[in-house]
């Protein structure tokens, strides 16, 4: 297993550094965020070590993500928000300041500090096209 030893979240897994579990498994652990953007702010993190999610394994990022159902209904449930963001972020420029996967699963409610910017754009004639056919080449 990938083990990263100057990484927060990999001594987090190995439980050398304290958290407040939600969930574990082989292959995932949920707890809760120390810097909560709204109360009730968790992290999903794969139990390996990756940067960003495009390093990781199809198999171990399904690992990782079927917790998320059971997570965002019970961060759901026992904070009573209206909604909840489940956000990941790769590289600094994105916001990414761990460099261990992991998923914010964020409660929205109401009034809540936390909020982002959505500046919905749009494309010159062809250039969606043009871009799609160049990320297909990629893939
Ligand atoms: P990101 O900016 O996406 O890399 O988010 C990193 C998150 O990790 C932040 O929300 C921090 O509050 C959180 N964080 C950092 N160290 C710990 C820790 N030891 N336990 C729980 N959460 C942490
Ligand atoms: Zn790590």
């Amino acid at each position: 297993m990938n083990i990263d030893p100057d990484c927060i979240f990999c001594k987090v897994a190995a439980g050398d550094i304290p958290s407040a579990k939600i969930l574990e498994d082989e292959a995932a652990l949920a707890f809760m965020d120390i810097g909560p953007v709204a109360p009730g702010h968790v992290l999903l993190i794969p139990r390996p070590h990756w940067s960003t999610v495009d390093q990781m394994p199809p198999d171990a990022l399904a690992a990782t993500m079927r917790h998320l159902p059971a997570l965002v209904g019970a961060v759901r449930s026992a904070t009573g928000c209206e909604g909840v963001n489940v956000l990941q972020n790769n590289g600094r420029l994105a916001g990414q300041v761990v460099d261990h996967v992991h998923f914010h699963v964020i409660p929205r409610s109401p009034g809540g500090a936390f909020t982002f910017n959505w500046p919905a754009g749009e494309y010159p004639e062809g250039r969606m096209e043009q871009l799609a056919d160049a990320i297909r080449g990629c893939l």
